[in-house]
């Protein structure tokens, strides 16, 4: 089976891709949806050649419709590559590092992908500079090496996790490129309808799948879309013989979340920075951290690189870790969990997690705002912080 683009990529705006591209061709009979394609194996004899199937290793057509459509809201010129999880996407990344290469880093990164640096660096397979990524000068003295050996790699999150830091994307991209670094951009937080990293100067756009674009906190899925032939080459080299492949069940389930992206996206955005500002006028919260805020340090870069805020929200509760724990436990609505970008709104004290960096504070809360009603979300909001503060 083969699959068509949504015709026209560049006149389709990321609203209309999210929903045409990667369907079935346009024959008689032909299914709307892809299917699922359950072989671990394709028929095939003689002299193996490129763009063969061959291994259910190598490929599945149940990946391609993903793979195109993320390369078209990217906009690459190649198709994406999907793994196993966001971290198995990104441990490929990290091995186009060579031996002895510096990657550079944020210090408040992912924190899965901040510990495989920090483990592999310790190894000695390569020397982790972290840094002030919202911090141009910081940045640019790392790549640079000021004196040290100049960098290989140079990984960008913006929004970062959990501080929202905006990193100047369009300075950091030529920064690096002036020192020949690959530039990798997780776009998790913002999904390409909010931010695309190719086009501000990044070489490879990485997700986790498994939030915003699957959507459903039902799948774990990671993916890295290039427009660069070689990192391509690499990287799918690397997925088919370290074999962190996807299923095609979840590369079907996230394509099936993705046709309601941009609702999901446009809705969970508009809630967000309108319980922001809510958050940010109350007494149980000493601070809010959201980009969308004109108080926030990051406003303006933000605005311009990119299309809206996101809807990730941090607060820090007056009263400490426990009184932000209360909270927490006062919800009713808000479910307590780790992961965000799913249909649900979650929420959690990300302190709780033993290697989340000592700089992110105590009580700070971060708020993965979902697609519910935004009073029904703030009522259960305002209960909690008002019971926590009653009772302090
Ligand atoms: C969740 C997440 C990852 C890791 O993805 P998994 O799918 O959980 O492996 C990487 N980066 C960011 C920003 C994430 O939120």
């Amino acid at each position: 089976m083969t699959y068509e683009p949504s015709s026209h990529p560049d006149q389709l705006s990321p609203e209309t891709i999210v929903v045409a591209a990667g369907r079935p061709a346009r024959e008689h009979d032909a299914p709307v949806n892809p299917p699922i394609v359950l072989s671990s194996t394709y028929v095939g004899a003689g002299q193996v050649v490129d763009g063969d199937r061959a291994y259910g290793r190598y490929s599945n057509p149940t990946w391609d419709p993903l793979e195109e459509a993320l390369s078209e809201l990217e906009g690459a010129t190649l198709p994406g590559l999907i793994f196993s999880s966001g971290l198995a996407a990104a441990s490929a990344a990290l091995s186009l590092i060579p031996v002895g290469g510096v990657l550079v880093m944020p210090k408040h990164s992912y924190q899965g992908a901040l510990v495989m640096a920090q483990e592999q660096a310790a190894k000695g397979m390569f020397v982790l500079r972290t840094v002030d990524i919202a911090n141009n000068d910081d940045v640019i003295a790392a790549l640079t090496g000021s004196g040290e050996k100049a960098a290989d790699m140079l990984w960008l999150e913006s929004p970062t996790n959990p501080m929202l830091e905006i990193a100047d994307l369009r300075v950091l991209c030529s920064s690096a490129r002036a020192v020949g670094a690959v530039v990798v951009t997780d776009n998790t937080f913002c999904t390409p309808l909010v931010q695309t990293p190719l086009e501000l100067g990044a070489d490879i756009v990485l997700h986790s799948v498994t939030k915003y674009l699957a959507g459903h906190s039902d799948v774990i899925l990671g993916a890295v879309v290039t427009s660069n032939p070689q990192l391509r080459q690499d990287l799918h080299h690397h997925r088919s013989i370290h074999g962190a492949i996807a299923g095609p069940f979840e590369a079907w389930l996230a394509l099936r979340g993705l046709r309601t992206l941009a609702l999901r996206v446009e809705r969970s955005q508009a809630t967000a920075l309108e319980l922001a500002r809510r958050l940010e006028m109350h007494d149980g919260v000493e601070r809010v951290l959201f980009p969308g805020l004109s108080s926030d340090p990051g406003h303006e870069r933000a605005k311009a690189q990119m299309l809206g805020f996101g809807s990730i929200i941090c607060v820090e509760v007056a009263g400490g870790e426990s009184a932000a724990n209360a909270v927490v436990e006062a919800l009713r609505l808000w479910t307590p969990a780790t992961s965000l970008g799913g249909v649900e709104s979650l929420i959690e004290r990300r302190r709780r997690h033993a290697n989340e960096p000592d700089t992110v504070p105590l009580n700070l809360l971060r708020l993965s705002v979902g697609i519910e009603n935004l009073v029904d979300l703030w009522n259960d909001l305002a209960q909690a912080l008002e019971k926590v503060a009653a009772e302090s």
